[in-house]
């Protein structure tokens, strides 16, 4: 049996009085943090969820997110992690395809998902901080356990979560996560950037999203570290809690290190206690990158993964034997192969761009519900990712672009992280991001959607002759929007579906 809270269980075992969780100045240690999920697990059994049962977690990353999460693995159910920032039709649709029978929500959601519930039929709804009338506060959940509640015997193979995809391309699918497959994604840093108790772990990454969940809260509880726990992103928020919490270590994805270093105040901070920065989720522009580590004194290094990995594919090893701009080597136990659209291998070199398939521990046991697109997926026995990249000879992976955002203008593939790339090298532009639009006469035209500084003077025809000078014809944009923020999903994504 394997069941993936005894990470929790054995840490507390090992040091109870170890801080595992500070939010807001306040510290729990691994002993209170096991003993609140145990007392979860129990309440969780008095109502009537069983193994299997899906409970659904719609938290931000306050205490009560890690509490319920490990109580609803020790008592054998499936967690079902929700996007805080969904509105009630995204929240029954996730409900309703998961078939949740208990829903733990925050004051913050609780409109939206008690119009949600009650849509389905979902009678058990808890609610964690300030509640609204006539809604159950969470503290009703958990009841008393002698002892230690003993997990349930779940098998490896068994699913542990549903998660569900960010939704950059489409509408979110759920992914079953397994227990063995979560399991090893948190065993992973031991190897690759000697996690260890002294960590400190700045987590605004959100723990509902796979990259949070995995690589930032189980990565820290099986290793003994302390989260530090942010609930909403602003630079600010984010510069003082390094300094006040003296965190260690900040995963991230690319548009906080672009506000990081945006930020009018970063100077203000003493960020000195950091000694390794993470960003995966997304393509890191090489000058945000360049820039960050120069300022901040540290290195960022780049990991690649996706909800259907839970999450880790690939990393940079450690400062020494990393290759920047690279998303690193596959991890242990995972294969990664480059394929051309017929599904054949292809040999290394930045010539052979093809989509990279894998396969390993770390697949999800398919799509929830989706027998087709699972299949469609796992073609040969492989996972194909949807991702377009190659690998060098040293097995070094770099990601050229997703599949679906590829743009074919006139014929020409059209890549469109290349143009971002361009366009962030301009000393005006603060986010990029490029899509293809539909043109009558060329099928697709390239558009790029700018947020610009503050203080910086440019316009649309500005940036068009710019990168008209530094691209080929049939790539540069024809056509640039100027807008003050760019839509992001709730892990802090562009979402490109959002932009034509
Ligand atoms: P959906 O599948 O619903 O469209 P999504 O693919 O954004 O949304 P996630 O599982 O959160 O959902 O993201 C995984 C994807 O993120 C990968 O397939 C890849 O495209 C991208 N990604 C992750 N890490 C990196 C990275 N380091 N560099 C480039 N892209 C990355
Ligand atoms: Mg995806």
């Amino acid at each position: 049996m394997l069941n993936l809270a005894v990470i929790l269980r054995e840490s507390a075992e090992i040091r109870p009085a170890a801080p595992a969780l500070v939010h807001d100045g306040v510290t729990m240690t691994y002993a209170e943090l096991d003993a609140r999920s145990d007392s979860v697990a129990e309440g969780l059994r008095a109502r009537g969820i069983r193994a299997g049962d899906r409970v659904a977690l719609q938290l931000p990353n306050v205490p009560e997110f890690p509490i319920a999460y490990y109580g609803i693995l020790k008592a054998g159910a499936v967690v079902v992690p929700l996007n805080v920032l969904l509105k009630a039709p995204e929240i029954a649709y996730q409900l309703t395809d998961s078939a949740a029978r208990l829903l733990i929500t925050w004051a913050g959601a609780a409109g939206e998902a008690a119009k949600a519930a009650a849509d389905c039929g979902l009678a058990e709804v808890y609610v964690a901080g300030p509640v609204p009338d006539p809604a159950r506060p969470f503290a009703d959940l958990p009841a008393p356990v002698t002892g230690s509640f003993p997990l349930h015997a779940t098998e490896p193979g068994d699913t542990a979560a549903i998660v569900y995809t960010s939704g950059t391309t489409g509408r979110p699918k759920g992914a079953e996560l397994t227990h063995f497959q979560l399991y090893m994604n948190a065993d992973i840093p031991d190897r690759l950037f000697a996690l260890n108790p002294d960590d400190i772990i700045l987590t605004v990454l959100p723990l509902f999203h796979v990259y949070g969940m995995s690589s930032a809260m189980n990565i820290g509880i099986r290793f003994g570290a302390c989260l530090s726990l942010v609930p909403r992103f602003t630079p600010e928020q984010v510069l003082a809690t390094i300094e006040r919490d003296r965190a260690t270590i900040f995963d991230g994805v690319p548009t906080m290190f672009g506000a990081l270093l945006a930020c009018p105040q970063r100077d203000r901070y003493d960020t000195s206690s950091l000694r390794v920065c993470i960003s995966g989720g997304d393509s890191i522009a090489a000058t945000v990158l360049d820039a960050f580590e120069q300022r901040f004194g540290v290195p960022i290094l780049e990991g690649y993964g996706m909800t259907e990995t839970a999450s880790t594919i690939s990393f940079n090893e450690g400062p020494d034997q990393r290759r920047v701009y690279s998303v690193g080597r596959p991890v242990w136990g995972v294969q990664v192969q480059v394929w051309d659209c017929d599904d054949r291998p292809l040999p290394p070199g930045r010539d052979h761009v093809g989509e990279l398939v894998t396969r390993g521990y770390h697949t999800m046991r398919g799509y929830h519900r989706q027998p087709e697109a699972t299949a469609e997926a796992f073609r040969h026995g492989w996972f194909h990712t949807g991702d377009l990249g190659y690998v060098d000879e040293d097995g070094y992976l770099f990601i050229v672009d997703r599949k679906k955002e590829l743009i074919i203008r006139g014929g020409y593939n059209v890549y469109p992280r290349e143009i971002e790339e361009v366009l962030h090298h301009h000393p005006a532009v603060l986010q990029a991001a490029v899509v293809g639009v539909p043109d009558e006469r060329l099928g697709q035209e390239v558009k790029a959607f700018l947020v610009t500084r503050p203080d910086a003077a440019t316009t649309a025809e500005e940036i068009i002759a710019y990168c008209r000078e530094r691209l080929a014809a049939y790539k540069y944009p024809r056509l640039v929007e100027l807008r003050d923020a760019l839509p992001l999903s709730g892990a802090g994504k562009v979402l490109k579906k959002l932009l034509t």
